[in-house]
């Protein structure tokens, strides 16, 4: 039997403690990669794969990347969504007896990545712990880069209920990285929300880690606290597992103390609005739904912040829209404060301009990563502090004071920068020149011993010109050979006898004399000291400023809200928003709303603003008819964007605006196929219209885009009918809704509900067909438009011309238009009974296979299929007839 070499043994022991991430095992000058992991990361990467003696009979498949050029290799992996564990040698191969010592030194996963390429910056990166425990969910949620630490918990009567909770909590935060107790990662449901839905890497991490006891030890370690009641934590048995667990996977793949991480906030899901997952799609909050960019969102339009905390915060509002006026007004007051102010926008960008990531910074800090350049960046972001505080003041706006804490400026910190850290110091700390003279007086000393020796140098090289005679006499320094003097062929007659030979070029020769070799030493001692005390010093600075991180935290948080502040000021101002009232009645009246995406893109002067009252009374619901390209989309998602956009505390594209607040706003719009969840699409607007009858309070905004539309007319009908209904109906929703329909039976409805008021868009007739003028008036819509539309489209005129027929048979009463479409129907499709089209009864007449192949079709339960098994059913049914 073949037994592993030790070093196999080791690496295959080692990868057991990572058995989910690719393990780069530290061989010499290389990563290596063996087995399943080499042929994974060599296809992945495209570099060669190769083997080695492993002891075994067949070789290992193995593939490596040289260690300086790792990260690069780490980061496409992440990228990838793969695990990677770096695993080190610890002691000098020279030293070792027997096999090298070697350890995972960090686990670096798309959740855990604290700077480099693959962060956005305007974007928190979350890495999730969840935690289920009898139908409880403990969710905690950390950005790593900067130390934003959450918690929530989750309690749902069912389990389709905090499934649906869980949804909205991964559609607001989209962590990058999920990590998952037992109970929860056997549960195939709630897993394939999570990888297939949302597509985010999940893993599982085994119960102990979640337990109650060892979670309240760790937290009140991190944050240095007596009790949990300091963290509002107490009695939080869910979101304790999940913060404890959350902190010790960082601290088992980190394996660093994260001074950063400073606080932890409990937060109840209950304070912001609710947005499932298909609304902000819909809505497209912040990213589109075709390219999925934030270019073409709300929050494309919205954010003209100028730092990336700021670009954050502004990111956090619109997804969690806030339920208290109060709150709203608040925040309302401080952009309406620099509104008001608007002469002087530019003079705050110039000083939101100087200031860096001051989050990511401490980040950098925490981890040891920081470098000299980020010193530098950390003092020029301290340095407009005053400046911004000298602005405020000079405002006189309370609200916006409140926001900023003139007492603590921070400017121990700047100073010390300033005073330590040379105005152009490098990015790594080998180089030099990082502590500015005058600092720190052994630092002098070498500095001034280098210099006088690099001086004394250059006078060598003159007393030797004119001693020897020979011009070109040049002293010179490299890296291998040190100093030397050089004397090219044509003078080596003038050369001195004391001059000792080093090297022989070409061209030249190479010497040195016994005193050069002298101060080479002196110099090389002198700067090897320099960097060494540099080195420390820098090191004793950065421990320094570990312990002002949560004072540099407070002040980023602030500064980041003033930003989103100015950006929310700076889009009203130059979109023509309007301050919008907030109340807690329940109306919504807004005159002369616009889209802002829409506007922006068609541009302002083009876009055809629109009025809307929305009650919980006699105009609750509002049904919009009208043929497709008319504006009713457009219209009924503006009044939701409107809605949410005035309880983030933006102002809003209206003339003017009265917005009771909402407690939800639900939507359901368009067609889109689900197809990562293999269910077809008239199941998922089931499901959505469903979720929506289950969970809308009077209290709801409702947008209805084309419901039914994925079954026959007449089911659709139906079930459109009773949506309403049941939607208007005080006794069971009453909610605010916006209805666009193509169903024009439906606008009977007004006459029969009390809150239903019929609306449509005023299309204009011309010789060369419709103009769409996009203005709501109140009434339905002329049916024949949609034929109108058709014909702008470019149908053929014969086929408009039947279309017109046929609807004139349709307006004058049912069974005459059967028989006239009887009369003039191709034969194929009339079937034996005449009056009925009934796609099954087309059967008769056919071969027997054929007529199985219907049977078959009749009887498939296509709501529990995925398309490609409906595409397969097809396929084989294609095939037999
Ligand atoms: P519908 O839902 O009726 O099919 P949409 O709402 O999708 O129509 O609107 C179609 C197009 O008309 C939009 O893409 C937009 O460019 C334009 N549009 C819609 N509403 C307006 C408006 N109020 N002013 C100007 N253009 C509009």
């Amino acid at each position: 039997m073949a037994q592993l070499t030790p070093m196999m043994t080791q690496y295959l022991q080692i990868h057991e403690e990572v058995p989910d991430a690719l393990l780069f095992f530290r061989l010499g000058d290389f990563y290596e990669m063996f087995f399943d992991d080499a042929l994974k990361a060599s296809r992945e990467l495209e570099i060669a794969l190769t083997g080695r003696d492993c002891g075994l009979e067949e070789r290992a498949p193995m593939c490596g990347v040289p260690y300086h050029a790792a990260q690069n290799y780490i980061t496409r992996l992440v990228e990838k969504g793969y695990k990677v564990a770096i695993c080190e040698q610890m002691e000098d191969p020279k030293d070792a007896k027997g096999i090298v010592k070697r350890e995972i030194i960090r686990v670096i996963s798309p959740g855990t990545i604290s700077e480099g390429k693959l962060l956005e910056s305007k974007k928190n990166n979350y890495l999730m712990t969840l935690y289920l425990e009898n139908d409880g969910l403990g969710v905690a949620s950390l950005d790593v880069s900067t130390g934003d630490f959450f918690v929530t918990e989750i309690k749902g009567k069912t389990k389709e209920q905090w499934l649906s909770q869980l949804s909205d909590e991964l559609g607001r935060l989209l962590p990058a990285e999920v990590i998952l107790n037992p109970a929860l990662f056997k549960d195939p449901q709630a897993l394939g929300l999570i990888e297939n839905r949302f597509g985010i890497l999940a893993s599982l991490y085994p119960e102990k880690y979640f337990n109650i006891k060892n979670g309240s030890k760790r937290l009140l370690e991190q944050f240095d606290v007596y009790a949990l009641g300091a963290l509002d934590l107490e009695r939080r048995d869910h979101a304790i597992a999940a913060a404890g667990a959350l902190l010790g996977y960082l601290d088992e793949t980190q394996k660093r103390v994260l001074t950063h991480i400073k606080t932890v906030r409990y937060y109840n899901s209950r304070d912001y609005m609710v947005l499932d997952l298909s609304t902000r799609r819909n809505l497209e909050l912040t990213q589109t739904l075709r390219t999925l960019e934030k270019r073409g969102s709300l929050l494309g339009v919205l954010d003209k912040t100028v730092t990336a905390m700021g670009g954050r915060t502004l990111r956090r509002w619109v997804e969690a829209p806030l339920l208290n006026s109060a709150a709203i007004l608040e925040r309302q007051g401080c952009v309406t404060a620099f509104y008001d102010n608007s002469s002087r926008l530019p003079e705050f960008k110039a000083m939101l301009t100087k200031v860096y990531d001051l989050e990511r910074l401490c980040g950098k800090l925490s981890f040891g990563s920081i470098n000299p350049k980020d010193l530098l960046a950390l003092k020029q972001s301290l340095g407009a502090l005053p400046l911004i505080s000298g602005f405020l003041d000079s405002f006189d706006s309370e609200k916006l004071m409140y926001l900023f804490d003139k007492e603590d400026l921070i400017t121990d910190v700047w100073e010390l920068i300033e005073r330590a850290i040379d105005d152009e110091a490098p990015m790594v700390l080998k180089d030099g020149h990082v502590i500015k003279t005058g600092y720190h007086p052994e630092i002098d000393e070498f500095r001034e011993a280098t210099e006088k020796g690099q001086d004394w140098i250059r006078d060598l090289e003159c007393r030797e010109r004119e001693k020897t005679g020979i011009k070109n006499l040049k002293v010179k320094y490299n890296r291998v050979f040190g100093y030397f003097i050089e004397v090219t062929r044509s003078n080596f007659s003038q050369v001195p006898e004391e001059y000792i030979r080093k090297q022989t070029l070409a061209n030249a020769e190479r010497y040195f004399t016994p005193e050069l070799k002298d101060m080479e030493n002196k110099i090389l001692g002198a700067q090897e000291g320099l960097l060494r005390c540099e080195t420390q010093v820098f090191q004793e600075i950065r421990d320094d400023l570990l312990t002002q991180i949560p004072r540099i935290q407070k002040k980023a948080k602030e500064v980041a809200q003033l930003d989103a502040i100015y950006s929310l000021a700076t889009v009203a101002l130059h979109n023509h928003f309007v301050c919008p009232e907030i109340s807690d009645d329940k109306a919504i009246v807004i005159t002369n709303g616009r889209h802002p995406v829409v506007e922006e893109m068609i541009g302002f002067d083009h876009f055809i603003g629109n009025d809307c009252t929305l009650d919980n009374d006699e105009q609750r619901m509002l049904l919009i008819t009208g043929p497709n390209m008319a504006g009713k989309s457009t219209f009924i998602r503006q009044v939701a964007i409107i809605t949410l956009m005035a309880q983030i505390g933006s102002f809003v594209p209206a003339e003017a605006a009265n917005i009771g607040v909402v407690d939800r706003i639900f939507t359901r719009v368009g067609a889109s196929d689900d197809l990562a969840s293999g269910q077809s699409t008239f199941m998922v607007e089931m499901t959505e219209v469903a979720n929506i009858l289950k969970n809308a309070t009077e209290k709801s905004l409702v947008i209805l885009d084309e419901i039914g539309r994925g079954t026959s007319t007449f089911d659709g009908i139906s079930i459109a009918w009773a949506v309403v209904e049941h939607l208007h109906n005080q006794q069971t929703i009453g909610a605010k809704t916006l209805f666009a329909t193509h169903y024009h039976e439906l606008t009977e409805l007004e006459s029969l509900k009390p809150g239903i008021k019929n609306f449509s868009i005023r299309l204009k007739d011309t010789p060369d067909g419709v103009i769409f003028l996009r203005k709501i008036i109140p009434g339905p819509a002329d049916q024949s438009y949609g034929i109108e539309v058709a014909k702008l489209a470019g149908f053929p005129a014969g086929v408009t011309r039947r279309a017109r027929e046929i609807l004139g048979h349709l307006e004058s009463g049912e069974d005459t238009y059967r028989q006239e479409l009887l009369v003039t129907e191709p034969p194929m499709l009339s079937g034996e009974k005449g009056n009925q089209l009934n796609f099954f009864e087309i059967a008769q007449g056919m071969t027997k296979e054929e007529e199985e192949a219907l049977g078959t079709i009749r009887d498939l339960k296509i709501e529990e299929m995925t398309p490609m098994e409906v595409m397969n059913v097809v396929y084989q049914l294609r095939e037999k007839i």
